[in-house]
């Protein structure tokens, strides 16, 4: 847990956020700066810093979390035309919130490779 992290605060209800599913582990909300017609995050409650920092004890919670990435995208109805899911890691990974997060996608075709 970490005081001043955003997403510890989110995951804790002191940070508004529109959340589409949670459990005991983990929740997925709302980007707040979408970047596609779907884009959700899923966070694990505990403080992580990133796919970095997990550990082989991690094992369990980095698999819940692919599945709510996955429970999520069904239910946004985004399974059958597909797509994306993508973790940010470090800086020149791109990540800004340095709480491990997987970015759900979709709603419109994906480019590739990322810039
Ligand atoms: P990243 O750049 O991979 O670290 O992604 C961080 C994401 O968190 C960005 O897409 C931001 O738009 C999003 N974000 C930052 N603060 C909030 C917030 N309070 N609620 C929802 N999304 C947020
Ligand atoms: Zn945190």
């Amino acid at each position: 847990m970490s005081d001043d992290c955003v997403f510890c605060r989110i995951s804790r209800g002191e940070l508004p956020a529109k959340i589409v599913l949670e459990d005991e582990e983990a929740l997925a909300f709302r980007d707040l700066n979408p970047q596609a017609p779907t884009h959700l995050l899923v966070i694990p409650r505990r403080h992580v810093e990133s796919v970095d920092a997990l550990e082989p004890s991690d094992q369990a919670l980095a698999g819940h979390l692919l599945l709510l990435a996955r429970k999520a995208a069904r239910e946004e109805g985004l399974s059958e035309a597909g797509y994306r899911v993508v973790a940010n890691i470090g800086s020149e990974g791109g990540q800004t919130v340095a709480h491990l997060h997987l970015h759900v996608l979709g709603g419109r075709p994906m480019s590739w490779p990322p810039g």
